[in-house]
């Protein structure tokens, strides 16, 4: 029995709704900061080309500049030195990269606490409530950072101490990486890690166990406010870099809307 005709009329009819967790991007879109003494990624930039004039009378188009991790963003194996002989992002095969989606919403924590830190716990909590994590699907972790992403300085959230952003506790980022059967980890933060991870043993543990075990980071998303906690399908596109660490990407949900 095929189920593409039933899903492409429920997309019609309006019953699977097509949620867009994607930032805009623009020279605006928040980068990460680090600190002086490492290269900093380019913003993203557009250089026109032509805009219906004598350089092109008939067409306008652009080129673009744009780091690898500039706004929504898949990280891929290859970022991290743990997964140095990993998938570059042009490798991830593409069934990878749409799966179920399951949303862990601590936004509250994270709003008194902008240090809050994910733990095993935590996700031990949402699996009694709803059912264990999906199995080649993606942990999407809310934390209401994505209503702060219109603005550097509010997104990345520093002071004389470094940036404060929420993240995923050592302890919880190996167990995502040895026992958890996600191939991913989807955040609203700037990066998969917490703004102070820098400072952690290891330092910035999310990506060094991620990567590490081969599974993928999701950075910049919104709207996760829109997905239920189980049932939505993601769907993310970063562009085939040969070789590339990661790429800008469009991700996507699919919601049953009852
Ligand atoms: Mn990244």
């Amino acid at each position: 029995m095929p189920v593409l005709p039933e899903l492409a009329a429920a997309l019609a009819g309006g019953r699977i709704e097509v949620v867009d967790l994607t930032a805009p991007l623009s020279s605006g879109t928040p980068v990460i900061a680090l600190p002086e003494q490492f290269a900093q990624t380019a913003r993203f930039e557009l250089t026109e080309l032509s805009r219906y004039d004598d350089r092109g009378p008939a067409w306008y188009w652009n080129d673009i500049r744009t780091g690898e991790h500039t706004g929504t963003h898949l990280d891929a194996p290859n970022h991290w030195v743990t997964g140095r002989d990993g998938e570059d992002v042009a490798s991830i095969a593409p069934a990878r990269l749409v799966g179920p989606a399951a949303v862990l919403d601590l936004s509250a924590e994270a709003a008194a606490d902008p240090d809050f830190l994910l733990e095993v716990d935590h996700v031990r909590a949402w699996e009694a409530e709803h059912g264990p994590l999906p199995e080649g699907g993606w942990l999407l972790y809310r934390t209401g950072w994505d209503a702060r992403s219109d603005s550097q300085e509010r997104f990345v959230n520093a002071d004389e101490s470094g940036p404060h952003t929420p993240g995923v506790s050592p302890a919880c980022a190996r167990w995502l990486a040895e026992e958890a059967p996600v191939v991913g980890l989807g955040v609203e933060t700037v990066g998969t890690d917490a703004g102070a991870a820098g400072g952690f043993d290891p330092p910035f543990p999310c990506h060094a166990a991620l990567m590490g075990s081969g599974r993928y980071g999701l950075t910049q998303l919104r709207n996760l406010a829109l997905l239920p906690p189980t049932g939505a399908v993601l769907v993310a596109a970063p562009l085939p870099i040969v070789g590339g660490s990661g790429s800008p990407a469009r991700v996507l949900a699919l919601v049953e809307r009852g």
